[in-house]
Formats: structure tokens, sequence, C-alpha cells
């Protein structure tokens, strides 16, 4: 049951800021819902005040420059349908399709996933791989910090009571960039999620080699997280000889996993877990890379 609350209906950032600094603890940041009303339903947060940041000028446009910019209001479904996000980055659309149900990616805000910080987020397991960064504005002004230094833990993010993600922003990857988005799930919620970007060299097909790669692990960490060593053992390695390479890197990816128990499974289990979605996500990568579509008649299994 819902208990009685104000609503706020700002039209700018500033403007919703100043409520927020006026209002401290009583107030929180409201946009399509999805998480915020299931917990004031559930009686874990008593906000007095919400504070609509639907409205407010700026958030909710998709801008293509250098970088692309997603405005933190931005709807899962407006991502997933947006011309600018599916040419320059079509594996961000791609997640954006998989994100929930029909009725969540309606509502459901880029900027009200990242900021809730669920450890199951897509979207956070997504940014990390690619490099994102957000930005935040307050009365004090704006700052931009990468995910990594934005997601702090379980539901915990650098954020302060004040201040607003605006929006998220990243410099696509080169078109030579071969990159898979891999989430298994049996709950409402994905299980694990593994995003995966390898930059190869322009010299074709048959001859490409990784210079640059990224994995990030999803769900079954405290929060998304890199796979450094993983990363490491894939530079330089060959487009011909990457299903070789795969298994030891998903095995340094596993490794490296901080996983525990809980409802979601064993500490053992989501580690192993780890170890066979990062090799399937790697050869979703390097059979696009190819030209082929990837893999994906797995049970429970979405390959974005
Ligand atoms: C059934 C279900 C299935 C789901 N499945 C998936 C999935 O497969 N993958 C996935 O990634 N996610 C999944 N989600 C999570 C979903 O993506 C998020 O619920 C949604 O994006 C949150 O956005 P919102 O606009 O509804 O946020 P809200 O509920 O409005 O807000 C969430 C939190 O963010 C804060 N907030 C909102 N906007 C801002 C802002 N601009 N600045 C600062 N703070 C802000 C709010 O105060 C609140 O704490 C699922 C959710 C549900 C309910």
């Amino acid at each position: 049951m819902l208990r009685p609350f104000v609503l706020h209906r700002p039209r700018t950032a500033e403007e919703a800021c100043a409520l927020l600094a006026r209002l401290g603890e009583d107030a929180a940041p409201y946009a399509g819902g999805t998480e915020l009303l299931l917990l004031m339903k559930l009686g874990l947060l008593r906000p007095r005040h919400l504070v609509d940041v639907k409205r407010v000028a700026g958030f909710d446009d998709i801008a293509d420059g250098v970088r692309l910019s997603i405005g933190a209001g931005v709807t899962h479904r407006t991502v997933e349908r947006s011309a600018a996000v599916q040419a320059r980055c079509p594996l961000m659309a791609s997640v954006a399709r998989h994100v929930g149900n029909v009725r969540v990616r309606n509502v459901g805000t880029v900027g009200g996933n990242l900021a809730f910080a669920d450890p199951h987020s897509d979207l956070a397991t997504l940014f990390l791989a690619l490099d994102a960064s957000v930005e935040l504005v307050s009365p004090r002004g704006r700052r931009e910090l990468t995910l990594a230094e934005f997601v702090r833990g379980p539901w915990e993010t650098a954020r302060a009571a004040d201040e607003l993600l605006t929006s998220v922003r990243l410099t696509p990857w080169p078109a030579s960039t071969a990159a898979a988005f891999v989430k298994f799930g049996v709950h409402e919620r994905p299980t694990l999620g593994i995003a995966v970007a390898l930059r190869l060299d322009g010299s074709g097909t048959g001859r490409a080699r990784v210079v640059d790669a990224r994995i990030a692990i999803g769900c079954v960490n405290p929060c998304p997280a890199r796979a450094p060593g993983a990363e490491a053992r894939l530079s330089g390695v060959a487009l011909a000889e990457l299903e070789d390479v795969a298994g030891e890197a998903a095995a340094l990816a596993a490794a490296s996993a901080d996983t525990a128990d809980d409802l979601y499974g064993s500490a053992d289990y989501k580690r192993e877990m780890v170890a066979v979605f990062v090799r399937r996500a790697l050869r979703a990568a390097a059979a696009r890379a190819r030209g082929v579509a990837p893999v994906a008649g797995f049970p429970h299994t979405i390959v974005a």
C-alpha cells in the first residue's frame, strides 16, 4: 500500500536539484517508478516527496555527437528504437530490447536503472565494458564519473542526495569492434550478464587480431566488474585463434569473480556459470566478426 506523498514536477535540472537539497532525506527522484514504487509499496522506502524527473528539459534527449549521450530519462524502449543508437552502438539497442518485459521497457529509464545500482543491471555491465561515464548535476555544478566510480556496491552509488543523474555518455568503439552481451536467467531479473567488446585491427577478417578487449561481468559480483586478467590474455590474439583461447580467458574471468551464495545460486555455481558464459560471449563476438549470426539456442539464454 502506497503512503501519501507530494509529487513535484520541475521543468529544469536546477529546479529539481534545489528541491532535493531543500527536502533532504524526505525526497527521492522519481522517473519510471518501476523500482521506486515497488519499494514504497513494500514500505522499504517512505519518501514524503517525489521529484519527478521525466519533464526535466534535456533528460529525454539522445545526442549523437563525437560521443553518444543518452539522457537519464530515456526509456529502454526509446534506446531500443533509436536510429542513432542502432547506428552508433548497436549492442546498446540490442541489450535494451531484452531488459525485463515490455511494460518495464516502456516506462523504465536508463537513469533509474543506473541510479538504482541493482547488481543485476544489464546496463551497468554493458556501460562498464564500453568505458561509459555518467554526468551528475547538483546545486554545486556538474561532474562526470566513470561507471566504475559511480557504482560503488550493491544498491550504492557515488550520487549525493541532492544530485541527479543527467545522462550516460560513451565514445562508440570503431565499426571493426566485435561485441556481444550474453545473459542467462530463470527469475524476473537476470542471474548473469556478460558483456564482451573486442577491438580488432583492420587487416581483414582472416588476419584480424584483438588489439583491445573488454569483458564485464554482471549480476554475480557485488557490482559489475571487469575481468582484467582475461582481457590481457585476449590482447594480440588472432581472430582465427580466438576459439582456442576463449576457454583460458573464460577461466581467468571466472577466477576473478567475487561471487557469493544467494537466492540466485551458490558462489561456486555462479563462478562456473561465468566460465561458461564468458566463453559463449567470446564465441558470439567472434562469430559476428566473421559475419555469422551467433548461436542463441541455449535455454534461458539471450544473446544480444
Ligand atoms: C520485472 C522487472 C524486470 C527487470 N528486468 C531487468 C533486466 O532484465 N535488466 C535490467 O538491466 N534491469 C531490469 N529491471 C530493472 C529496470 O531496468 C529498472 O527497474 C528501470 O530501468 C528503473 O528505471 P525507472 O525509471 O523505473 O526508475 P525509478 O524506479 O523511477 O527509480 C529507481 C531509483 O533511481 C532513482 N532515480 C531515478 N532517476 C534518477 C535520476 N535521473 N537521477 C538520480 N536518481 C534517479 C530513484 O530515486 C530510485 O532510487 C527489471 C525491473 C523489473 C521491475
